[in-house]
């Protein structure tokens, strides 16, 4: 069995509230929430952060940023905006190391991230 929570997730051992899926990515709903909308959107494939991203990677990325897209739209975003995140290494907060982006809306963000 993987040691990743994310691969887990993938493979339902641990369980957890699909949003979105297709062939290559899942969406799931973050376990503590950081605004009213708080998606995570994973490739279904082990990746450890977009610093580890190799040749062979462009296609799984396009289709997690139209995953993004997707899961933003069902969740009535579209309109009234929202904030992508990836967190790359330890410094930038990245905890879970398996490359996610956080799909984050429903209320306003300040700019520059803190
Ligand atoms: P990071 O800090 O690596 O950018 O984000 C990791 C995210 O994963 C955090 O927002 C955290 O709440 C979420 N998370 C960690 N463990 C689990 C889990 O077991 N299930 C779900 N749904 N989210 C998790
Ligand atoms: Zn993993």
């Amino acid at each position: 069995m993987s040691d990743c929570i994310f691969c887990q997730i993938v493979d339902g051992s641990i369980p957890s509230t699909t949003v979105y899926e297709d062939e290559d990515c899942l969406a799931f709903e973050d376990l503590n929430p950081q605004a009213p909308v708080h998606a995570l959107v994973i490739p279904k494939r082990h990746i450890i952060s977009l610093a580890k991203i190799q040749e062979g990677d462009q296609s799984v990325l396009g289709q997690l940023m139209i995953a993004c897209s997707r899961v933003a739209q069902q969740k009535g975003l579209a309109e009234q905006g929202y904030r992508v995140v990836t967190n790359i290494g330890k410094e930038a907060g990245q905890t879970v190391f398996h490359l996610h982006f956080h799909v984050l809306g429903g209320r306003g963000f300040h700019w520059p991230p803190g």
